[in-house]
């Protein structure tokens, strides 16, 4: 950890910094954002990481940390109510800890320059810009890759893991790529109709392998980890940066 010279901070005003940039009142979304779990109210270190895994959630305890940012929290829409196996683990420990955990799902994915779409363009070297889907959450950018392949492969050595890319048989030079991080197979259409000459997003499901070979899009499947694990380290940085608090990304792979 980068040590700023202990610099700290009450909970509520991290929040406060937090839901300040992020905005989460303007989204609908499928789970809390903000403060999931509360901890102890003077912060220090804060840990960044892709999901509130018990993994995480474990080397955050070993990092000291006071405050957990993740893109994945732990409260879902659908979920029963009950605190029982896995979550009570991961909600035992963090309460064992005092550690408070933010969580932000959709307005980390749109944020216009520490969001996962940003980053994830930045990565990928594509200038781009939210442009289709709900909420904002498509992006797209110009582009010049001669195939679908050739695009596949840039993405593959960026991102450091093998991608499966899904296109039609006539193929055709992409001119215009959209991309929406993690589980967003379901934009594929808007991407479509939005004029993309491929799409790319962390998984895909079986009705996109027979639309990108009927509409000559290609499907490019990344990796929802793969694909989202910039905006949480990005956004917690900038905030530690201007608050003076200590911060680390903990990376915990996930084949998925
Ligand atoms: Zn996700």
């Amino acid at each position: 950890m980068a040590d700023n010279g202990g610099m700290s901070i009450e909970r509520q005003e991290l929040l406060a910094r937090f839901d300040g940039l992020l905005q989460p009142e303007r989204f609908k979304d499928y789970g809390p954002n903000g403060l999931q779990v509360e901890g102890r109210s003077e912060i220090r270190r804060l840990v960044s990481g892709v999901t509130a895994s018990r993994a995480l959630i474990e080397a955050a305890i070993a990092a000291r940390a006071d405050a957990i940012f993740v893109h994945h929290g732990l409260f879902w829409r659908g979920m029963d109510g009950r605190i029982t196996g896995w979550l009570k683990e991961r909600i035992r420990l963090l309460l064992a800890h005092d550690i408070n955990l933010f969580a932000y799902h959709l307005p980390l994915d749109a944020h216009p320059l520490w969001g996962n779409n940003a980053q994830l363009g930045l990565k990928l070297g594509l200038q781009g810009e939210a442009a289709f889907g709900e909420q904002g959450l498509g992006w797209m950018a110009a582009a010049d890759f001669a195939t679908a392949q050739n695009l596949a492969t840039h993405v593959q050595q960026v991102l450091g893991r093998s991608a499966l890319c899904v296109a039609g048989a006539e193929g055709r030079p992409i001119r215009r790529v959209a991309w929406c991080t993690g589980g967003a197979q379901g934009f594929f259409e808007a991407a479509i109709t939005a004029g993309a000459d491929a799409f790319i997003t962390g998984e895909i499901s079986e009705p996109q392998a027979h639309l990108a070979r009927e509409t000559g899009v290609a499907f490019i499947a990344a990796g929802h980890h793969a694909t989202e694990r910039y905006g949480a380290p990005a956004l917690a940085a900038h905030v530690a940066d201007e608050l003076g608090l200590e911060h680390a990304f903990i990376e915990v792979d996930n084949p998925a």
